[in-house]
């Protein structure tokens, strides 16, 4: 019966996912040339098999020339989106099975995170990121599921620029709240004034990433400019009802297109530039530490220290899975940030990657 069937995939995608339950999982992302860019030297050595990475810096010599970093998985500029997704498929589905997960976009601007996260064109499915096709796989498989569990979808997007938190889902940047409906049921809300709307398919939730990235962009003087100094948070919230045991699966996917990692030069910024600097710098130091507070299992996760952490709190750590894109660009002008960037990566992946290896 479909209810066996489902009960049985169930238990395969349970054994799928156990392994990553709790950890983080780190890929590296590396965008193409882009047209028109001189097609020069690339600071991409090598890309393994294995999850590994080489830089080279052609201005150094000898073996300081060359450094080695090693991710769950390393993507180089060919790979498509939909084969990104391949790798991303499983965490996603564990979400209609009541797991909290986070996915991340980390890099410098430019670099490739909001490709990764949405993709370029909307209205071209094969270049869609991530979020277009978890959105699509989760109503898809809650189809499939319909006369065994009974599922409910709402959704939330949050800006989080300068530690404060703006409602994106305001009806047409008009800051008139939507009629929020009860949502104690739902899970993972950290943003209790956030609005959240429910949603039904997957253009209803199209419908409103419209209406919020137009929100995003009422009030800044240059979108690019804004969205790179802010992180965005896509929530879906799911709840589910198994129609014959009665028993409750509560589950919300997080989609976080992080602030442009770069550092800024402190002889150059001033003003609101700085504090944006500043505030981002903080952020996204704030996240470091509690990844890796959270794979070292120590007693205190500074949960508290940033906006971005408080918001996704209860999707760091526990049962929750969480998964990194770092992005790098491989133009060897960037060298400087790309290193940082992976030893970023590296510093957040370290202890878990290394107890994963051991179990191969
Ligand atoms: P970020 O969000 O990190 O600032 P973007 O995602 O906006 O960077 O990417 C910068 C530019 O590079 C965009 O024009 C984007 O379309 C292009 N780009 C990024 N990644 C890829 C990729 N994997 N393949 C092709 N083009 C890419």
């Amino acid at each position: 019966s479909s209810y066996h069937k489902v009960l049985e995939e169930n238990r395969m995608l349970y054994n799928q996912v156990q392994d990553l339950k709790g950890t983080i999982r780190v890929y590296c992302r590396v965008r193409p040339f882009l047209q028109g860019q001189t097609n020069g030297q690339s600071s991409v050595d090598y890309i393994g098999e294995n999850g590994n990475i080489m830089i080279v810096n052609p201005l150094k010599q000898g073996k300081d020339a060359r450094k080695v970093f090693s991710f769950n998985k390393v993507f180089g500029p060919n790979v498509s989106q939909e084969q990104i997704y391949v790798d991303t498929q499983p965490l996603i589905r564990s979400v209609l099975d009541g797991f909290n997960v986070c996915i991340f976009a980390y890099g410098q601007t430019g670099s490739g995170k909001t490709y990764t996260m949405s993709g370029p064109d909307l209205t071209n499915e094969q270049t869609w990121g991530v979020n277009y096709r978890a959105l699509c796989d989760l109503f898809q498989i809650s189809k499939e599921r319909a006369d065994v569990v009974k599922y409910e979808v709402g959704v939330q997007m949050i800006e989080i620029y300068n530690e404060q938190v703006r409602d994106l889902l305001v009806m047409d940047g008009s800051n008139r709240r939507l009629d929020i409906r009860n949502n104690s049921q739902l899970n993972g809300l950290n943003v209790p004034d956030a609005s959240w709307v429910p949603v039904s398919s997957t253009q209803d939730v199209l419908d409103w990433m419209r209406i919020g990235y137009k929100n995003r962009a009422v009030g800044a003087t240059a979108l690019n400019e804004r969205s790179s100094r802010s992180h965005s948070v896509l929530t879906i919230h799911v709840y589910g009802k198994e129609l014959v045991s009665g028993s409750i699966l509560k589950g919300c996917l997080h989609l976080v297109d992080l602030a442009g990692s770069e550092r800024v030069d402190k002889s150059e910024a001033v003003g609101d530039r700085l504090k944006e600097a500043q505030h981002i710098n903080r952020s996204l130091s704030a996240l470091g530490d509690v990844i890796s507070a959270l794979a070292q299992k120590s007693a205190h996760i500074p949960y508290r220290n940033s906006k971005l952490t408080q918001v996704l709190q209860d999707s760091l750590g526990g049962q929750a899975k969480t998964l990194m894109f770092v992005h790098i660009s491989p133009e060897v002008n960037a060298i400087g940030e790309t290193v940082s960037t992976l030893k970023f990566a590296e510093r957040v992946a370290s202890i878990e990657l290394g107890a994963a290896r051991s179990n191969k």
